[in-house]
């Protein structure tokens, strides 16, 4: 297991795949354990890294994972037949904005283009369960969004601004309170306010 796991980050170095830094995937991990979380949504497959990750803390597990680009949902495919998880992952190859769920998750992991996270918060919370969490990744998007957006290129500076912009909708939200938390490359941890009382 540990082979299969080691050749996917191989392979997503190479080839420039952005899969979950080590402290950020261990900090998710950790988190399903604790909370004893069984159904997840994730929203960004690529080759199916942390979707497979996420499947082997334990066999009760299972995880609906969206991509949509056909190599990557293809590498998805294999790699979780090499790691003997099909029966707990359900992927999906299509556009998040094109998926349709009716099903309820414990845990929503929005790990897909940073310029539409305000979007896909919206469309999915419908899916999250009364006292279920939304994990954002790359809130801080390599110390960017911390930073002054001279010398950026337009299309990283655009970016920059959105993820910003995501992060005061976050702030501002009165439905969810949300964790901001300096793991990996920043990660949000978002619980409803009602959950909380
Ligand atoms: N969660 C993965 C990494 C995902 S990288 C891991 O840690 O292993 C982000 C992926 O999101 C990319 O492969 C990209 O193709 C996909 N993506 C971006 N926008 C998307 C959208 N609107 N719908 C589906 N997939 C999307
Ligand atoms: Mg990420």
């Amino acid at each position: 297991m540990v082979r299969v796991l080691e050749e996917m980050e191989e392979y997503a170095r190479e080839n420039h795949i952005p899969i979950m830094q080590q402290d950020g995937i261990e900090f998710l991990l950790d988190y399903i354990k604790k909370h004893q979380v069984k159904r997840i949504l994730e929203i960004g497959t690529a080759i199916g890294y942390s979707a497979i990750r996420m499947a082997l803390v334990d066999s009760s597990i299972h995880v609906v994972t969206i991509e949509r680009d056909e190599t990557r949902y293809n590498g998805a495919l294999s790699n979780i037949k090499k790691a003997h998880v099909e029966h707990q992952i359900t992927p999906i190859l299509k556009d998040a904005f094109d998926v349709e769920l009716t099903d309820i998750f414990d845990l929503i992991f929005i790990d897909a283009a940073k310029a539409q996270y305000i979007k896909f918060f919206e469309k999915f919370k419908h899916n999250l369960a009364n006292n279920g969490v939304i994990v954002s990744d790359n809130l801080n998007f390599h110390g960017l969004t911390h930073g002054s957006l001279e010398n950026l290129s337009r299309n990283v500076r655009g970016l920059v601004k959105k993820l910003n912009l995501y992060i005061d909708f976050l702030k501002q939200n009165e439905e969810f309170c949300t964790e901001f938390l300096e793991i990996g490359d920043g990660i949000g941890v978002s619980k409803r306010v009602s959950s909380l009382e």
